[in-house]
């Protein structure tokens, strides 16, 4: 089967609260990374970057008109593909290596990225075996605990490895907006990864289920409410604790 190239690569919707979802609609849903950007007064937000298959910011206006701090929730190709494009670089201090010295292995491009992953192809020439990203070392490390303050927004940095090691959300308590990367969304979640680790990723599940969240935008699927976010985290925490896995319980 020929894979048609894409005419556009990328697609954005503006939500209320100034936050814009992007998006590669080319890609499979599981793959396909949600990217939020959050206009703030003094700076602007990207949480996540996509697979940096196409350059981001020259085909997104919304993020070539200010200054950008672009974080990344973990280290996975499909969510730090674009991090390079941007000067100010935020991650949690255990991705540094991998975004230092980023291969298809360590991002874990070998396991996910086949041709039957795309409706079409990025641009002419592309192969997947060979893509790969390019080292973006992070510029600013955070953890649980520190801010990122926009100017009129500020949000809460919350550790919640599981996933991956890294892993970060960002909540903002005004709104009670979460986003919650790969850590928690309305789809199949992954905790067998390299750099997963089940029990973790319950007790971050717990964490999460605590929060006065209003709405969670995650690394992937649909945003949720906070009662579908709560009824994933104790499907969740449930499967893996009657599993046998056994340091959960
Ligand atoms: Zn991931």
């Amino acid at each position: 089967m020929t894979i048609p190239i894409a005419k556009d690569w990328y697609a954005t919707e503006r939500l209320s609260d100034d936050v814009t979802l992007i998006w590669e609609p080319h890609v499979d849903a599981g793959i396909r990374c949600n990217m939020w950007h959050v206009r703030g007064r003094d700076r602007d937000l990207l949480v996540d970057s996509g697979l940096g298959m196409v350059p981001l910011r020259e085909s997104i206006a919304l993020l070539a008109e200010r200054p950008v701090w672009c974080l990344g929730t973990h280290s996975h190709f499909d969510h730090v593909g674009a991090h390079h494009e941007f000067d100010e670089r935020i991650m949690h201090g255990s991705e540094v290596e991998i975004m230092t010295s980023p291969t298809r292995e360590n991002m874990v491009i070998d396991q996910y990225v086949t041709a039957d992953i795309f409706t079409a192809y990025p641009y002419d020439g592309f192969d997947v075996e060979t893509y790969t990203v390019k080292a973006a070392p992070p510029t600013r490390l955070v953890d649980d605990g520190d801010v990122i303050d926009l100017g009129d927004r500020v949000f809460d940095v919350l550790y919640l490895p599981g996933h991956s090691l890294g892993e970060l959300g960002l909540f903002e308590r005004k709104s009670g907006i979460f986003f919650s990367g790969d850590c928690i969304y309305d789809g199949p979640l992954v905790d067998d990864g390299t750099d997963s680790n089940s029990d973790d990723y319950v007790e971050s599940m717990e964490r999460v289920k605590e929060l006065p969240v209003t709405v969670c935008h995650g690394g992937h699927y649909p945003s949720v409410g906070r009662d579908r976010m709560i009824d994933i985290a104790d499907e969740y925490i449930a499967g893996r604790r009657t599993a046998g896995c056994p340091a959960a319980d």
